[in-house]
């Protein structure tokens, strides 16, 4: 790759103190040359972002929600070359590189729309009570490799609606779509108010315990949100905290086997598994069992698990070594003390490729099922009794999201309602909505993302309560 990747700081595309290579995880080739920030660097973009905050907000959400059609509209004429270089960085085909891509935009879209209207909380016997919501300031945004694209404009759409600044930092093996999208952002946006850092794990501490910064938008492993919202703590920062999951799948008996294998693959293994609300665990209850397993192996089986860039690739890589190493653990762990109906051997060849795995006959206990594997393995563990299948599903530190397959909608709904997850879908999988609230219970997560909730997040809110002058005190 030719192309010569800057960051984006006070208005100014600039190189870094140093360069870091990033690697294309089907090859693992050199994609391209990163940028790295100094310490000083990064607080130059701080106050920049700080700077341009008083003009920014100023602004009428209808002038803020103008420059987020024109970002999305500038995204979308250069999706193709975003799509490329996601599937270089990241290792997703290309088909799901621009979905990314465009989903992407239909975010910023819908922030556009947002706004946050004054409320009046109470008018009668001549008091006025009244909520209206001011922006914070300069927000940090701290994204994980897996969705380096849409993960930011979750963060970045509602930050700049409302009128905050942003420092955007990646993670330090997806750096190159967000410094691409920077440079996007350099044409169109004031001086300061969007600006991208890369690093290599050193800056994100700086952020979260950074004076002039208000709140921190994290996205990342439940490990790394504990250490920011404990850093964060010092100065009372805002945090939202999306972690990691260990989602269940409950599927009823009263649905074909076949049919639900195909669902749940999908929900399991797109994006190798990489996704925070993937589908890690399937429970299957036992008079569909065997059928669904025979099912998902066949689909398995049939994956094409190669180079994003080649047509027809149904899987690409796990996204980095250290991820194919830790996948690859649970794998060897789950084949002792289980079996493995499809996949489980690993290619000779270049790249972190692991292909479509299921395995069976697995205890609750095993770390393929009680922990969050992010990769494409997937345990299919068999359930008689729901009471006993909704305790297992719950038996867990992370509450992101869940799913539960029924044709008796009544029945599958009363399920859903007893799963301690932020989302449950029912007979769907990955219905993420920019307008829909998306958050964690337990170690999942703090906080809101998407919706009017997410948008909330990035103000606060002010109550103002008036009587007339000369109303009697009411107490
Ligand atoms: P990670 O926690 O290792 O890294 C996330 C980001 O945090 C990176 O940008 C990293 O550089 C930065 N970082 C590292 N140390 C830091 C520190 N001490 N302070 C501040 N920032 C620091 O996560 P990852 O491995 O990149 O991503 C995978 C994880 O993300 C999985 O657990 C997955 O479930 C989770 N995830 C959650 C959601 C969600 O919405 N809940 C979405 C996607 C991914």
């Amino acid at each position: 790759m030719t192309h010569s990747f800057r960051m984006l700081i006070a208005g100014e595309l600039v190189d870094g103190a140093s360069t870091f290579d990033v690697v294309n995880p089907a090859t693992e080739g050199v994609v391209a040359q990163c940028p790295k920030a100094s310490k000083d660097q990064l607080e130059t973009a701080i106050a920049a972002a700080k700077d341009a905050f008083p003009a920014w907000s100023a602004l009428s959400y209808e002038d803020r929600a103008g420059y987020l059609v024109k970002l999305a509209d500038a995204l979308f004429a250069r999706k193709d070359e975003f799509a490329r270089l996601l599937t270089s960085e990241q290792g997703k085909p290309l088909d799901q590189a621009e979905y990314e891509i465009i989903g992407s935009t239909f975010v910023l879209r819908a922030f556009a729309e947002m706004r946050t209207p004054e409320k009046k909380l109470r008018e009668e016997g001549g008091q006025t009570v009244i909520e209206h919501r001011t922006p914070l300031g300069v927000v940090a945004s701290i994204t994980p490799w897996n969705f380096p694209v849409i993960l930011l404009m979750n963060k970045l759409g509602p930050c700049l609606v409302t009128g905050n600044c942003m420092v955007a930092k990646p993670a330090p093996t997806t750096p190159l779509t967000t410094l691409l999208f920077g440079e996007l952002a350099a044409e169109i946006l004031p001086a300061g108010v969007f600006n991208t850092i890369a690093d290599q794990n050193e800056l994100g501490p700086v952020m979260t315990s950074h004076p002039d910064i208000a709140k921190i938008a994290f996205t990342g492993s439940t490990a790394t949100g504990s250490k920011v919202m404990a850093s964060a703590a010092e100065s009372i920062k805002r945090v939202t905290l999306e972690l990691g999951g260990n989602d269940a799948a409950i599927v009823l008996d009263d649905v074909p086997a076949r049919e639900a294998a195909q669902k749940v693959y999908q929900g399991a293994m797109t994006n190798a598994g990489q996704i925070c609300v993937a589908i890690k665990r399937a429970y299957v209850h036992e008079s569909i069992y065997d059928e669904f397993c025979e099912a998902i192996a066949e689909l398995a089986n049939a994956a094409v698990v190669d180079d994003g860039t080649r047509q027809g690739t149904t899987i690409g890589p796990v996204q980095n070594r250290m991820q194919y190493d830790k996948v690859r653990e649970l794998l060897d762990d789950a084949k002792q003390r289980g079996t493995v109906l499809a996949g489980g051997e690993l290619p000779d060849r270049p790249g972190y490729f692991i292909p479509p795995t299921i395995v069976k006959d697995l205890d609750d206990d095993a770390p393929l099922v009680c922990e969050e594997q992010f990769g494409p393995v997937l345990p299919v563990l068999k359930y008689t009794d729901i009471d006993d299948v909704v305790r297992r599903a719950n038996d867990s530190v992370y509450g992101l999201a869940g799913t539960v397959w029924g044709r008796d909608l009544t029945r599958a709904l009363d399920i859903a309602r007893r799963i301690d997850s932020g989302t449950v879908w029912v007979n769907q999988h990955l219905a993420i909505d920019a307008n829909l609230p998306f958050r964690g219970s337990k170690q999942s997560g703090l906080g809101a993302e998407l919706g009017e909730a997410g948008l909330n997040e990035y103000t606060q809110a002010h109550i103002i309560n008036a009587v007339e002058f000369d109303a009697q005190p009411a107490h």
